[in-house]
């Protein structure tokens, strides 16, 4: 699931591609009786609401909060995208091939990034005036889209925890998650925002603290390393284009590269890399998901 390097990765690139473009048209396959009433395009009727609301719009930028994208529309509305799962952004030449009923690339397309097995599964679409496409590949159509008026963004997010660049240790609510088990703490989007199952293995790998430590039995100092390598490791992937150890992509269809510098991430088995450790790496569910640690430097405190 693309977490705060992958989703900043989007949005720096579609700030590089669509910003003033104009919406010409938008199109897609998500409708799903489930969602029905729900302010989500995969409501029909939702639906046909965005779409008249953003043709012959321009496009103001892109910004990222949390793992959203806000894409901000010169009519003080803004597109609000969570790319779930499997959810990534490409822009190119495509078309609507009617017998595929799904949007497929042109023959005038000449990026074989865009070829990747991975970037087929396109679900939505919108095209520009400039006769571009941004499609939006998602292979288990987890992704999520709405529409709110941009004067609303910050109501929105209003659940979501701070930002992790530029925080300090005094703006997080240790108080409120002081029994929690630290690697599901750095998970919680209510606590800070951004942070997944990948990043969350790789900074504590790195401070070395076990995941299942609870929060109120590590000392200040622990915690100001836990936050300076989170604030480390996210900008250093961002750097690289992100994580596509699975099926993430840019929007010109490339992979990142932060898996391969993976400390712990799914090298469970593996004799750990640190520096004078020779412990073996160890998986183990940690609330609902898989963390991956070292059992000799990361040991459990209490
Ligand atoms: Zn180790």
């Amino acid at each position: 699931m693309p977490e705060l390097p992958e989703v900043q990765t989007v949005v720096n690139g579609l700030n590089k591609k669509i910003k003033n473009l104009l919406i010409m048209d938008v199109w897609s396959d998500y409708n799903s009786t489930y969602y029905l009433g729900k302010n989500n395009i995969k409501d029909i009727s939702f639906f046909k609401k965005f779409k008249k609301n953003i043709l012959n719009k321009k496009i103001i930028k892109a910004e990222r909060r949390a793992k959203n994208i806000l894409i901000h529309l010169s009519n003080k509305k803004t597109i609000i995208i969570h790319l779930k799962m499997t959810g990534h952004f490409l822009y190119g030449d495509y078309v609507f091939d009617k017998r595929e009923k799904t949007f497929i690339l042109n023959k005038t397309n000449k990026n074989k990034f865009l070829t990747d097995k991975f970037n087929q599964f396109i679900h939505f679409a919108i095209t520009f005036n400039n006769g571009k496409v941004l499609a939006l590949s998602d292979m288990r159509k987890f992704a999520s889209i709405t529409l709110i008026d941009t004067k609303l963004v910050k109501d929105f997010f209003k659940k979501n925890g701070p930002e992790p660049f530029g925080l300090k240790l005094s703006n997080l609510n240790f108080k409120k998650f002081k029994n929690g088990k630290i690697k599901t703490v750095l998970m919680n989007p209510e606590f800070i925002a951004g942070i997944g199952n990948i990043y969350s293995d790789e900074i504590l790998w790195q401070v070395g603290i076990h995941p299942e430590e609870r929060v109120k039995n590590i000392s200040d100092k622990k915690l100001k390393e836990i936050l300076k390598f989170a604030q480390k490791i996210l900008k250093s992937s961002i750097e690289i284009g992100g994580d596509s150890m699975s099926d993430f992509r840019n929007i010109d269809g490339k992979r990142g590269e932060f898996q391969n510098k993976h400390k712990c991430y799914r090298l469970e088995n593996t004799i750990c890399k640190k520096k004078n450790c020779d412990g073996i790496l160890e998986k183990k569910i940690v609330g609902g998901r898989v963390a991956r640690f070292c059992l000799k430097h990361q040991k459990k405190l209490c």
